[in-house]
């Protein structure tokens, strides 16, 4: 396998990268200039070298804990539960939500073996209790997992503690993905969220 095989074949292993995206970005990268590729090249090396989890939140970050965490300009007696880092960045660009996060890491899923103890439920817990948390908004997918995940939280949370828990108005499409619900959907869901 020569070389501009091996990067098509490592490229379409991107997630929403086919074969055909792949090879396009091969010859675009052949065709443009060497200072960019060395940035690109120099970037990815260092992704992983320098993003870590928050230690408080579970969001990528660079510092900890971070940035949103450590803002003091934020709401810091609310959370908003969200399955991955990205569903963070998808909040966030709304710039309606002023509180902080907690990132679960994943959902509840029997099929692939993944139950509670392997999400950051018992870490939301103790942020509730040792940051005096008040306001729990809950903001899983609205997929089959997502609905048990957030079924599962709401009522250790109401066995637990005392802080009122709110879930995303189902506006958005059943079945889909925050990071895919357009800004207008998100924010929609946001303001007409329901105490549960
Ligand atoms: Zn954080």
């Amino acid at each position: 396998m020569n070389l501009i095989e091996k990067l098509i074949g490592n490229f379409s292993r991107l997630p929403g990268v086919g074969k055909k995206s792949a090879s396009r970005i091969v010859y675009y990268l052949l065709k443009t200039d060497q200072a960019y590729i060395q940035n690109l090249s120099k970037d990815l090396t260092e992704l992983k070298r320098r993003i870590s989890n928050c230690t408080k939140c579970g969001n990528y970050t660079e510092t900890q804990p971070c940035g949103i965490c450590s803002n003091h300009s934020r709401e810091h007696t609310t959370l908003c539960v969200v399955e991955e880092p990205k569903d963070v960045l998808s909040i966030e660009s709304i710039n309606q939500y002023k509180g902080l996060y907690h990132v679960l890491m994943g959902v509840i899923s029997p099929i692939d073996g993944v139950g509670p103890k392997d999400l950051r439920i018992s870490s939301l817990l103790s942020r509730i209790h040792s940051e005096g948390i008040r306001e729990i908004i809950l903001a899983t997918n609205p997929t089959l997992e997502g609905d048990t995940t957030a079924l599962y939280i709401i009522d250790l949370l109401k066995k637990e503690t005392d802080v009122s828990i709110a879930r995303l108005a189902l506006g958005l499409p059943v079945g889909g993905d925050l990071e895919y619900a357009d800004k207008l959907t998100l924010a929609r869901a946001f303001a007409g969220r329901n105490i549960v």
